[in-house]
């Protein structure tokens, strides 16, 4: 297995330590970002005050923002919709399809984009395959529901892996 192809090309701790200035300098207008456990926890339905502030900050700032979730219609809809913010649901990540919407929603291309989220199998690697710049955030909660739980299994050994080949430019907990 090739583990550069999951490698993120950054890597905070949540959202909030995303150097937006950074980002702007190198020409990212948009953000396409994952919902479970990188904006809210997977088992809660409704965004923070915390995170409504900071949309509202990245929104100021110039950005557009799409979620993109394998998660169902309902799901992200009723966590999206209040915040009129666009989404894609059933986005089979990491599949190119919904990342290409998110793209499409926002009329940008994929260098003006980043993709945000906390896992490795679907959110980073489908990221880099569609040649978005990569940000992995910890999982806002260590539980998962089953799927993602098989899917941190593997990551666990990706990361074993990328850390051995010295790929791990950051510090595990
Ligand atoms: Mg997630």
């Amino acid at each position: 297995m090739i583990v550069q192809k999951y490698l993120p090309n950054e890597y905070v701790e949540d959202i909030y330590k995303i150097d937006l200035e950074k980002l702007k300098e190198h020409g990212i207008k948009g953000i396409i970002t994952d919902l479970d456990n990188t904006l809210i926890a997977w088992d809660q339905p409704y965004a923070t005050e915390e995170l409504k502030s900071w949309f509202e900050k990245v929104k100021s700032q110039g950005f557009q923002i799409v979620v993109v979730s394998n998660n169902n219609k309902e799901r992200t809809g009723a966590f999206a919709e209040p915040l009129n913010l666009p989404f894609v649901h059933r986005a089979k990540k990491p599949f190119s399809q919904g990342y290409k919407r998110a793209l499409q929603k926002m009329n940008l291309s994929q260098d003006e984009a980043v993709m945000v989220g906390d896992q490795l199998m679907t959110d980073i690697f489908g990221g880099n395959r569609v040649g978005l710049h990569t940000i992995l955030v910890v999982p806002i909660v260590k539980t998962d529901g089953i799927w993602t739980r098989f899917n941190r299994m593997i990551e666990r050994r990706l990361l074993k892996k990328m850390k051995k080949q010295g790929l791990l430019f950051w510090e595990e907990n």
